[in-house]
């Protein structure tokens, strides 16, 4: 997935058009910046490729979320599922905005089962955020018709899952908001950045406004312009941006190498008997960032994973262990540990969240998960196959004999 694994002469010219202005900040300054306007030109480009009618580029990922929930309005006790398998920035945007993080179960999709999200549902729902971990999506059509008839908000999280699709469209454009981040580990990456789209003109002016201290953009004279509502800042520098820019145009060509990569390992690894790959709703297509698949049980899983480290298979996940992926380790939500004292409906709202998730827990501790770099050479990716087709099995091997 990483798209720093790209970095080359694309990206240095882009920020060398800005070095070369001094004009590091998106908004001002016109009569020194040579017509250069990365953040700009990154929302275009980005709303082209997403096909989507707006795009606001934020400082990252989380700040992403935050201007996404925040431009739809969400506040002090409201209530926002999100799935048990996600990474932490879900929890902190929403509770960023003192809103309730509810957790939910995921199935096979390894996002929201979206029989667990109804059975969550109540007066202080308000949006129901499925992250598409991993390259896959969650069963959209289905959390759609849900929302529909609940009258909630779909915010898909598609950080890890840019270039999938579903049902032709581009993942984060099947809800009302979708976002993305361009941290330094994800599938094209600005440093840090990240972007909220959306074809709902409010958001789009909202988002705006509030990622940049709610200024109204209106004018050419910064310090004249009005507020007409509270925001933060949530900007990107033109650094980061100029970064973006290079990247965006190298995504076709990365998702297509992911493609093939992923398409190899998991050839192989669909010939070992005992190995099931993660359910990919029908009309979806991955982005290909991760080959996720499960072993019959836990302890197979665990013994797996620890084979394919001896046989030096480097960036293999076990996501079931992880701090930062999985509720099992986020002790500092569900207790909460704050370094400051939390708004009342959040402390409250917290409480909804219990500490036992076993349709997660089914589906999680059986799943390993191998990062798909776009680096490796053709050799190398045989290898790696032949490798990881290897070492399941012997797993599985291992455990039968021992087990009979
Ligand atoms: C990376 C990531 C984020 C946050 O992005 P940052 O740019 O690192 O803040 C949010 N959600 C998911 C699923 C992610 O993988």
């Amino acid at each position: 997935m990483p798209g720093f694994e790209f970095f080359g002469e694309e990206e240095k010219k882009e920020v060398q058009d800005v070095l070369d202005s001094g004009v590091l900040m998106r908004y001002g300054f016109d009569a020194m910046r040579n017509g250069h306007h990365k953040a700009k030109e990154l929302e275009i480009a980005f709303a082209k490729t997403m096909q989507c009618d707006y795009t606001q580029v934020v400082s990252s990922g989380t700040a992403a979320l935050t201007v996404a929930l925040a431009t739809a309005g969400i506040g002090a006790g409201d209530e926002v599922i999100i799935p048990t398998f996600t990474f932490v920035a879900s929890f902190e945007a929403v509770i960023a905005l003192g809103a309730v993080p509810v957790l939910c179960d995921i199935d096979d999709t390894l996002t929201l089962k979206p029989e667990a999200v109804e059975a969550l549902i109540t007066s202080k729902t308000k949006v129901v955020m499925p992250v598409h971990m991993c390259g896959s999506m969650a069963d959209l059509d289905v959390l759609n018709k849900l929302c529909k008839k609940h009258k909630l908000l779909l915010i898909e999280d598609a950080c890890q899952a840019i270039g999938g699709t579903y049902n032709g469209k581009q993942l984060g454009t099947l809800g009302d908001i979708g976002t993305f981040s361009f941290d330094y580990v994800k599938t094209i990456t600005c440093g840090e950045g990240g972007a909220m789209i959306t074809n709902s003109k409010t958001f789009a002016d909202r988002a705006h406004m509030y990622q940049d201290h709610g200024h109204d953009h209106v004018g050419t004279d910064r310090g004249a312009e009005s507020h007409p509502f509270l925001g933060y800042n949530y900007r990107i520098s033109e650094l980061n941006a100029a970064v973006g820019i290079a990247q965006l145009k190298k995504l076709p060509a990365i998702l297509d190498i992911q493609k093939k990569h992923y398409t190899i390992l998991r050839d192989a690894l669909a010939a070992v008997p005992g190995v099931e790959f993660r359910r990919v709703p029908e009309g979806g297509v991955e982005s290909y960032a991760f080959l996720n698949f499960f072993l019959p049980n836990e302890d197979l899983a665990r013994n797996t994973h620890k084979e394919l480290g001896k046989a030096g298979i480097d960036a293999a996940f076990y996501w079931y262990d992880n701090n930062w992926h999985y509720y099992k380790k986020w002790e500092h939500l569900l207790t909460p540990m704050s370094l400051g004292k939390l708004p009342n409906e959040l402390q409250e709202g917290l409480k909804r969240n219990t500490s036992s998730y076993p349709n997660s827990d089914q589906w999680m501790s059986r799943t390993v998960s191998c990062l798909i770099k776009g680096s490796w050479t053709k050799e190398e990716v045989e290898t790696r196959a032949k490798k990881l087709a290897q070492s399941v099995s012997k797993s599985l091997e291992e455990y039968h004999s021992t087990s009979i």
